[in-house]
């Protein structure tokens, strides 16, 4: 290694180390006296002075003992003591100050005697002084001798550890010779690099072996190396790809650049493979992160992770527990450290069991144990805990899960209202009231109950084939109405009022339906509908209808009618006035008939259009029925006793079998009563001219429907009357009007009844009715 240069290798540090104590020991007095004589000149001088003048006292102190005598006797010592120390320069100031001082106090120059000694004192002096100075080089340079020999006994040493060390540690060291761009490579530097040993290697080859993209790195590294103005130092961590195998490695490279006369010359350097450590730094590294990541994904997780142990001996405890345990469970993790008693506290009565089962059944046979379960919180009150862990067998015997514990009370909370809810839609879903089904956007019905199959005709085998489309099966007329309600639907989820709308059945016929409680799912695309078959309303309202139309209807052929049947006997009572004006103008005893005769017949005209007007106002003065609950044998009680009197007159035997057990009915009394009334008196005309005259007047009930039937023995229903019966104006009486009939079918179906006629077995005619009983029809009570 060059010594030439800014760096150099410095002796002392190998020396010192090396037997330093014996050599102390050794040479001690030697070495505080070559110390001295090391020291600068100013101080050698210095010790020269205070050796003359210590020489010169201790000689006048013995001047009354010694005289003139022995006048050199303390300097002699004096530069002795001054040459070993400073040599040659201490000596001579010592020497030439004593002599001054020795003939100046001590004793004057007065003979030849006096200069002979004086001569003979400057003489040994400098004598004494060169010889002390010979010395103290010879010692010096013996000194170095023996330095350098030890340094490379050292040296040796040191080179033979190194080379040791840099082959158990596999650093590879390299030495470029700058000028000549030469790189000398060890076995251990080929080995990282992948060069193989009889390969050339020099910078460029390095540099094609470093990974482009570390290159410029490596390279700035390089050059503030070589800056003359830096301390030469070389560190850099890089890539390459392995020359032998194309593995890519990391290497870290430090050297040091050696400069003559400013320029740089050598660079000697050590190279390792980090690759392992860079990789086993990133992964801790990484390790930290993750356990930075999950310390605060922990933290924002609304459960707490926590441990919980089991000893052998069957001791438990929580051993860690994360920082939002308190939050979680209102207790300090220190509470439950050694024991986890506290916990079980707090478990509700009804479930401490099923948790102690559940860990049990976990420990035993080793499977992640999950379980929910109500907690008394000391903030919160009861709330809902839900559990889950892995246990893992320790080798002393002791379990411990590693697991996860949350507040679930929320959800389990909607649970149990899902599960209401469930339980009374399932319950509408099997009752049997409801159609309900299950729909989907694309018009398919997923689901549904047997009344709504029932209501629509079809069978579940239908529905499994999906033969079921809620879209096809809605009439194109309400197409518009469920678009709008669908809308609806999807801007809130559900529809707020029931859609009234018709389905086609299977078989092609309508169904009227009202269709309530539509929810649709949080994707819209499932949901639910309940489906009332409202035909039955349905119906009642268009015979409602056609009842109020049938009404009109005969209204207005009653209008017809009665200006028909009030022109008869007008007419005739004009004709009867006429022939009584006639009669008036002839003389009495000339008159065909008698005024008197003529004014009756005009009366019985005028009654009888009186009597027209009477029996049609009776029928027509009432409007709307006034519906209240009344007893139905009442009423017919009290139409046999306005009839039965006039029965009697004529011979009609009239019975009432009122055998019913309900009889209330919710019925405008006015309007039922002009119907028996009515059927009433056309029983008794029809027994007119029969021979046995009897009217049976009985009721029955079917636990729905209340029956009215009135047979007669009369002259019976001809069959070409039958269809017509109930028509209006159809009569087979002189005076009849053939209006009351279809009034009182009117009035029956008005009040959700049914009216007939049919022959009597008996002979005669049977007209019967029925209305609905108050108890079974209470939904009518609120029309
Ligand atoms: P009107 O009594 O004015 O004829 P209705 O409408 O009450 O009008 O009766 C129509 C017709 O029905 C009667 O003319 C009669 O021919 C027939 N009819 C009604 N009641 C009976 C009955 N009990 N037996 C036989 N025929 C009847």
């Amino acid at each position: 290694m060059s010594t030439e240069g800014k760096f150099e290798i410095s002796r002392e540090p190998i020396n010192a180390p090396r037997n330093a104590r014996s050599r102390w020991r050794r040479f001690d007095a030697m070495r505080w006296f070559a110390s001295c004589y090391a020291k600068p000149l100013w101080w050698r001088l210095g010790v020269g002075v205070a050796a003359a003048l210590l020489g010169a006292v201790l000689r006048l102190a013995f001047v009354g003992l010694l005289e003139n005598h022995l006048v050199y006797v303390t300097f002699y010592p004096a530069v002795e003591v001054a040459a070993l120390l400073g040599g040659i320069a201490s000596g001579g100031v010592t020497t030439v100050i004593c002599a001054l001082l020795a003939h100046r106090w001590v004793t004057p120059i007065a003979n030849l005697g006096d200069w002979l000694g004086l001569a003979n004192f400057l003489t040994t002096a400098t004598v004494i002084s060169c010889i002390t100075e010979a010395l103290h080089r010879t010692w010096i340079r013996l000194s170095n001798a023996k330095g350098r020999a030890d340094d490379e006994d050292q040296l040796r040493i040191i080179n033979e550890r190194l080379r040791l060390a840099i082959s158990v540690a596999a650093v590879g060291t390299w030495d470029v010779d700058v000028p000549a761009n030469i790189t000398e490579a060890s076995p251990e530097f080929r080995e990282i690099f992948g060069y193989a040993p009889d390969r050339l290697v020099n910078p460029e080859v390095v540099f094609s072996t470093v990974m482009p993209d570390d290159l410029p790195t490596m390279q700035a590294a390089l050059r503030v190396a070589f800056a003359p103005t830096g301390d030469g130092r070389y560190s850099a961590e890089y890539r390459i790809r392995r020359a032998n195998d194309g593995e890519t490695r990391w290497i870290s490279s430090r050297a040091q650049a050696f400069f003559k006369n400013g320029r740089p010359v050598r660079l000697v350097g050590i190279c390792r493979d980090i690759t392992n450590e860079k990789s086993a730094r990133q992964l801790l590294i990484d390790k930290a992160r993750l356990a930075e990541q999950l310390t605060s994904v922990a933290a924002s997780l609304p459960g707490v992770i926590c441990s919980f142990r089991q000893s052998a001996a069957g001791k438990q405890s929580m051993p860690y527990a994360f920082t939002n345990f308190s939050s979680v469970l209102g207790l300090a993790p220190e509470d439950v450290r050694t024991d986890a008693g506290p916990i079980f506290q707090r478990v509700h009565p009804d479930d401490v069991s099923h948790v102690h089962a559940g860990i049990a059944e976990s420990a035993r046979t080793m499977t992640p144990w999950r379980d929910e379960f109500r907690y008394e919180h000391p903030q919160k009150g009861m709330i809902w805990l839900e559990g889950q862990s892995s246990p893992n067998l320790e080798p002393g015997g002791d379990i411990v899960w590693h697991g996860y514990v949350q507040d679930v009370t929320k959800r389990k909370r909607g649970e149990l209202e899902l599960r209401a809810s469930e339980a009374r839609s399932r319950a509408l879903f099997d009752s049997g009231l409801l159609g309900v089904m299950c729909w989907n956007v694309n018009g398919g019905v997923t689901d549904a109950n047997d009344k709504f199959l029932e209501m629509l005709g079809y069978c579940r085998e239908d529905l499994r084939r999906g033969q079921l489309n809620w879209v096809y099966m809605t009439p194109p007329e309400y197409r518009c109405l469920v678009e709008a309600a669908f809308a609806e639907l999807k801007a809130t989820g559900a529809t707020k009022r029931p859609l009234e709308k018709e389905y086609f059945r299977k078989d092609g016929t309508r169904l009227p339906v009202l269709v309530a409680g539509v929810t649709v799912d949080e994707a819209r695309l499932n949901g639910i509908a309940y489906v009332l078959d409202i035909s039955e309303r349905k119906d009642a309202e268009a015979r409602m209808q056609k009842t109020h139309s049938d009404r009109m209807n005969v209204m207005k052929s009653m209008a017809a009618g009665l200006a028909h049947e009030i022109n008869q006997p007008l007419a005739a009572t004009v004709v009867y006035l006429k022939t009584l004006r006639q009669l008036l103008d002839m003389e009495p005893e000339r008159r065909p008939t008698s005024v008197a005769e003529s004014l009756n017949k005009v009366a019985t005209q005028i009654t009888r259009a009186g009597q027209i007007v009477t029996r049609l106002r009776a029928f027509i003065a009432h409007g709307e029925p006034d519906k209240i609950v009344l007893k139905l044998h009442e009423l017919i009680q009290d139409a046999y006793d306005a009839t039965s009197v006039k029965a009697k007159e004529l011979q009609i035997r009239m019975t009432l079998q009122l055998n019913s057990e309900e009889d209330e009915v919710l019925a405008d009394k006015v309007q039922i009563e002009q119907v028996l009334v009515n059927l009433i008196r056309n029983a008794k005309e029809a027994i007119d001219a029969s021979e046995r005259r009897e009217i049976v007047i009985s009721t029955s009930s079917s636990g729905i429907d209340i029956r009215v039937d009135i047979a007669d023995t009369g002259i019976g229903l001809s069959e070409k009357m039958k269809p017509s019966l109930f028509e209006p104006f159809v009569t087979t009486k002189a005076n009849g009007m053939g209006v009351g009939l279809s009034i009182s079918r009117a009035i029956i179906e008005a009040h959700h009844g049914r009216i007939w006629a049919e022959s009597n077995p008996e002979g005669g005619a049977i007209f019967g009715f029925t209305l609905p009983l108050a108890s079974h029809r209470s939904e009518l009570k609120d029309e």
